[in-house]
């Protein structure tokens, strides 16, 4: 059976602890899409760790770790997080990574920095990993797939004919040095040598152990407001954040998906430039930032603090829909605890009217929240076990939310850790 995690929002739903508890009761996880640029947080018997490309499972030693076809590989980066993860006495994981996969070139990340520094103030507000810049390169057809690396004569000549251009705009539009082909050539050797023994013909696995029973997790990076057709395009990232390409991103027929857990927090966050209607300011946003997530609302990846704001209905209902949710996690409850009343946006109003139906972005930009105050629950709730003891505002609110949104939270995650959640 597959299923699938992914987030409703912007991102930072808390995805990477509801894979991870999951992982206990699965075969296989695969990661299908996104790059080195986002990353899962997570806290376990070996400590807290940043993961950026290894999926979430990788703590687990009966789960085999799958980088999918659809993920932006960058070799060194993720040799690297194998090492600080075996460093620190988590045992080998098994890592299987798809020799169709692409990888991120050197200059993809060099090319994502340069056009950050020429945007200037008009920038996306990119982590610099490269990944704008490789999936342009892939669905221009000039992208590297794993399996390249073994032919190298073929590779050489590529790289070749490939570098040409990327000079051109080198020396015209950045005015920065040029890239030499035989420098490259010996990186990517040495890339080879370094993903060689996890390279795998990764959809016919997944083939084989579909038909053999066992159970699948497709882990989604970002959230539904991130993806490049339903987001918040431009400000998006460049690979679908949907379950929907878990199929393609992983290499298996749509039809298997059983599941789709969409993780939604129980207030907003987002990191990088766009449109974030419900978003707060000033000391109101310090303390929801200082209190949330586990240690504060960082970018796992870049350290940044990330914008904060109250629950979005409007935004969290359309991500559910367009994601194909079958369960909702509500992550990241028990930080909401110290306030006495909780404002939750219900309605956009766009222009004068008010809507609860997610528009494109030009009427984002419009829209001012509708905002409604629920009451809180003034107590800590972590170390809950059930729904029944939770206080009867928290209640509420789970119960107002779930109304908003039209899907059905299955999973309350109270606290960072691995068996801080009531199931429902
Ligand atoms: P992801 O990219 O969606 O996995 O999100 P992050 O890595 O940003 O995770 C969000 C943060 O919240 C991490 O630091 C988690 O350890 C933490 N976290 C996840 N669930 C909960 C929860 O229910 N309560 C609290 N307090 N923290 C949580």
């Amino acid at each position: 059976m597959v299923k699938a995690v992914v987030g409703a929002n912007w991102g930072d739903e808390g995805k990477g602890k509801i894979t991870d508890m999951l992982s206990q009761e699965t075969d296989i996880i695969v990661r299908f899409q996104g790059g080195a640029n986002a990353g899962h947080t997570i806290v376990n018997d070996y400590g807290k760790f940043a993961l950026h490309t290894l999926p979430s499972g990788v703590f687990y030693g009966h789960t085999t770790s799958i980088i999918g076809n659809g993920v932006a590989l960058n070799i060194p980066v993720l040799f690297k997080e194998i090492q600080d993860i075996v460093d620190r006495n988590v045992p080998m994981p098994k890592i299987l990574v798809s020799d169709r996969a692409q990888m991120v070139m050197p200059y993809h990340i060099l090319f994502d920095a340069y056009e950050e520094e020429r945007l200037a103030g008009k920038s996306f507000g990119s982590t610099k990993s490269g990944i704008a810049p490789f999936y342009s390169d892939k669905y221009a057809k000039i992208g590297f797939q794993v399996n390249e690396l073994f032919e190298p004569e073929k590779l050489k000549e590529k790289l070749l004919r490939v570098i040409v251009q990327k000079n051109i705009l080198l020396e015209h539009l950045y005015h920065k040095p040029l890239l030499d082909a035989e420098e490259l050539f010996q990186t990517l050797m040495e890339y080879r040598q370094m993903i060689e023994p996890y390279v795998c013909d990764v959809s016919a696995y997944l083939y084989q152990a579909i038909k053999d029973g066992k159970n699948i997790l497709l882990e989604g990076q970002l959230g539904s407001l991130k993806d490049p057709d339903h987001g918040i395009y431009p400000m998006v990232t460049s690979s679908s954040t949907l379950a929907a390409y878990g199929a393609i991103g992983a290499g298996i027929p749509p039809y298997e998906i059983k599941q789709i857990i969409t993780v939604v927090k129980a207030y907003s966050s987002a990191v990088g430039a766009g449109a974030f209607v419900s978003e707060i300011f000033g000391d109101e946003a310090d303390e929801l930032r200082r209190r949330g997530g586990d240690g504060g609302e960082y970018g796992a990846t870049t350290g940044r603090p990330r914008r904060m704001g109250w629950f979005d209905c409007v935004a969290s209902k359309y991500g559910c829909r367009i994601q194909g949710t079958t369960d909702v996690a509500f992550t990241v409850l028990d930080v909401l605890g110290y306030l006495d009343e909780i404002p939750v946006c219900v309605g956009y109003d766009i222009d004068g009217e008010v809507t609860t139906d997610f528009p494109t972005t030009g009427k984002l930009e419009k829209a001012k929240p509708v905002l409604k105050n629920m009451p809180g629950w003034k107590c800590d709730i972590r170390g809950i076990k059930t729904y029944e003891e939770l206080p009867e505002n928290c209640r509420k609110y789970i119960e107002f939310i779930e109304e908003q949104i039209g899907f059905p939270i299955t999973m309350i995650s109270n606290g960072p850790g691995r068996n801080d959640i009531i199931y429902r």
